[in-house]
């Protein structure tokens, strides 16, 4: 379908699409883990690379193809490489196109995991990280070695949904030669498309939005043809590879990201707003507010805010970490997990969770209190989103 220029709701439906000999309107899951050869010289054909083909599921396979076509006609990418998680995506990314001796510069704010594979997993590999603020640009230029080959960022981030502005980052990373990876895994390509403002590579983790129903683990990484050679080179000897189930359940899900973004992002801003009207909360983190700091950011490089909101109690009686688990407690319907991207409301305190290892200093440094609590907003009706929490707000 690459003739006629699609809008992205016709790409997330029809993308990539191929059909076998039994005309099925559906696409087709190939549970198979490796594929015949009509004789010999087919299969010496195939296995270098003469003629193009399935050999094995661990290189490819006919639906996860499907579904990462399908992708990188949202992200705008020449070639999508799909992986088991999304940290099997970065990793893929970092041991395809690194060696030792290279340099990363990281934003502070990007998914804890991140953080632990660069300092106790690449590093064992020679490859060191500096980490830079999310917001200012002159720090990401203020940070490049000789050997900075990397740029890695998240945004919005989390829990706090600062925003990194992508396209300035993009230019000091071109300046000294290195490549920039943007995880877009909170706003997806319908809300997001950090190839257009000159990032070179995106990682997504498919676990969240894109199957955006809690089922599977699976990522992907994206970007030119040749920067995704070393990478799927990496992947297919490797072989954290994203099993064809996954993918077929990531391919059904790409079809209703857009409608699902929308509702995400709609109820988001509903309950913000809300939430900024409650005497029992200090501060609400959301782009699409104009009270965030880098709303007009936010607004210039995503469609909408997107669907994580924080908020920081304020404390009427005890701590205000006793405020914030008696919001979370107090809850009948929202889901009490550090996950998000689902179509059911989930709630974390990411002071005692997601970021409950790190020292309370280097938390206070983080910006993440006691009082913060993260909502991952799913598609239940915000009436009944408030009720639920405004039990333990105790207004
Ligand atoms: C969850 C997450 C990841 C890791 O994805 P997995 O699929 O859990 O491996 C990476 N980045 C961000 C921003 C995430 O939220």
């Amino acid at each position: 379908m690459s003739e006629i220029k699609y809008q992205p709701e016709t790409l997330a439906v029809r993308a990539g699409a191929v059909r076998s000999q039994f005309g099925e309107n559906s696409e087709a899951l190939f549970l198979t883990s490796s594929f015949v050869f009509e004789n010999a010289a087919q299969a010496a054909a195939r296995f270098i690379g003469e003629e193009p083909g399935n050999i094995y599921s661990r290189f490819t396979n006919p639906t996860v193809t499907m579904f990462e076509e399908r992708l990188a006609a949202l992200e705008g990418a020449e070639q999508c490489v799909a992986t088991a998680s999304g940290m099997s995506a970065i990793l893929a990314c970092v041991m395809g196109l690194l060696k030792a001796g290279d340099h990363i510069i990281a934003s502070r704010s990007i998914f804890g995991a991140t953080i632990n594979l660069f300092n106790n997993i690449i590093k064992k590999f020679g490859v060191e990280t500096t980490y830079v603020s999310a917001t200012d640009v002159s720090e990401w230029q203020a940070a490049v070695r000789p050997n900075t080959k990397l740029f890695f960022l998240e945004t919005p981030s989390n829990p706090l949904t600062e925003i990194s502005d992508i396209a300035a980052i993009a230019a000091v990373a071109k300046g000294c030669g290195a490549l920039l990876a943007v995880d877009n895994c909170f706003c997806t390509p319908i809300l997001q498309r950090p190839l257009d403002l000159c990032a070179d590579i995106v990682i997504q983790s498919a676990t969240k939005y894109i199957d955006g129903q809690g089922r599977v683990l699976g990522g992907a990484v994206l970007g030119s043809r040749k920067l995704m050679e070393p990478v799927f080179g990496f992947l297919r000897t490797a072989g954290p590879t994203l099993s064809a189930f996954n993918a077929w359940i990531l391919l059904k899900g790409l079809e209703t990201l857009k409608l699902r973004m929308d509702a995400h992002s709609a109820n988001s801003l509903e309950l913000a707003r809300w939430l900024e009207a409650q005497p029992n909360v200090a501060r609400v983190f959301y782009p699409g507010l104009p009270s965030h700091p880098q709303h007009q950011l936010a607004m210039k490089q995503q469609k909408t805010g997107g669907g994580i909101v924080s908020f920081e109690v304020a404390s009427s009686r005890g701590s205000v970490k006793e405020a914030a688990w008696r919001v979370i407690d107090n809850t009948r319907l929202i889901s009490i997990t550090a996950n998000l991207g689902d179509t059911k409301t989930t709630i974390t305190h990411p002071a005692s969770t997601t970021h409950g290892r790190i020292t309370p200093e280097a938390r206070a440094a983080a910006g993440i209190s006691d009082g913060l609590i993260r909502i991952g907003v799913g598609l239940e009706a915000v009436v009944d989103i408030q009720a639920d929490l405004l039990r333990g707000l105790g207004n």
